[in-house]
């Protein structure tokens, strides 16, 4: 085991490298676990990784792609100092000080890595429908994220799935773009609440199909429209859409955290009002992790910068 940091930060999307561009420039010399390389967002970059066009992160007026964004937050952490490496954190401890983060073999008895603090940016994932070839067309005609790619839909016909409120919160916001926008619910009832219902049903451009499932995907390299089944009949029909939109839920990654760090009910962790401290001394959150309203890269980043400053000034009071 090397020796005690000062900081080690648990996650490399736009909140952990962000983090780890202002701990290595305070030199506190940060450590960064990016995570393994995997289909999901649960990999290194995190959920732009997935994406393709990035055209509402500030500074690139073009736009840019995530991926190639995502590396350039990498390339502007490492210039400072920041160590990277490319595993994945297998099981911390943050009941004793200094805090033990192990990777590889969680049952190994002594721990990889210990640090005064810890900046947790594992992030979220959006639930996806598992169907074959998902990951090939995010970025694609498939994507999780409305405010994100909605404008590249302009007079298309599009579909979201599901039906809480993100799916009509998502379906209203699109249909300022698309021609049409169906929603794809497996039900026949809504879970949305009141108020985000009569809203899409009043919306001349919405329209429902209900009891209804994505079964394939069509298309090619792009999305070309989608094989929806009828959960009631077995009846399947095609549906010509070139935007698939899927706001079935997200799910942080906060599996090793449980019963360490306070949680909300939906596992997303809980941080003061106004910072990034979590209930335990030290250690923080930043990013889509702790974060079930915005979820955007720039919100990420933002949250990223002000917990390396909480972090930052909660050393510094150690030595006082
Ligand atoms: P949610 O409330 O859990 O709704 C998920 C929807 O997706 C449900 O309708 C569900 O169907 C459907 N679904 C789940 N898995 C599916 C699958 N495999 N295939 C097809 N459909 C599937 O999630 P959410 O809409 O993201 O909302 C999360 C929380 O944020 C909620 O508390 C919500 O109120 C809140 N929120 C609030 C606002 C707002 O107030 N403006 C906006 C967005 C979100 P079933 O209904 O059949 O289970």
């Amino acid at each position: 085991m090397s020796d005690v940091r000062d900081v080690i930060i648990i996650g490399s999307g736009p909140a952990g490298l962000t983090a780890a561009v202002y701990t290595a420039r305070a030199n506190l010399s940060p450590l960064v676990l990016e995570g393994e390389p995997s289909s999901t967002s649960d990999q290194p970059g995190g959920q732009l990784m997935l994406t393709t066009d990035v055209e509402n992160f500030p500074g690139f007026p073009e736009g840019i792609m995530g991926p190639e964004l995502m590396m350039n937050f990498r390339t502007q952490a490492a210039r400072f100092g920041a160590e990277i490496q490319t595993v994945k954190a297998s099981k911390v401890d943050l009941s004793a000080k200094p805090y033990s983060v192990w990777v590889g073999d969680p049952d190994a008895a002594e721990p990889t890595h210990q640090a005064h603090a810890i900046i947790i940016a594992t992030g979220a994932q959006s639930l996806m429908l598992g169907l074959d070839r998902e990951n090939d067309l995010v970025g694609h005609g498939l994507s999780t994220c409305a405010t994100c790619d909605g404008f590249f839909f302009r007079d298309h016909e599009i579909a979201v799935v599901g039906g809480g409120d993100s799916a009509l919160e998502e379906a209203h916001f699109l249909s300022r773009f698309a021609s049409k926008v169906t929603i794809i619910h497996r039900r026949d009832e809504l879970r949305a609440s009141k108020i985000m219902q009569d809203r899409a049903r009043n919306n001349p451009k919405i329209e429902f199909l209900w009891d209804s499932t994505v079964v394939e995907y069509l298309g090619e390299h792009r999305l070309a429209g989608v094989k929806v089944q009828n959960l009631k009949t077995d009846e399947i029909a095609e549906l010509p859409v070139t935007g698939l939109f899927i706001a079935i839920g997200h799910q942080p990654n906060t599996d090793i955290f449980k019963g360490q760090v306070a949680m909300k009910e939906n596992g997303y962790l809980v941080t003061e009002p106004g910072s990034t401290h979590t209930d335990v001394d030290g250690v923080f959150a930043v990013g889509d992790v702790q974060d079930d309203l915005y979820r955007q890269a720039v919100t990420a980043a933002g949250s990223g910068c002000q917990g390396a400053l909480d972090a930052e000034r909660w050393l510094e009071a150690q030595h006082d």
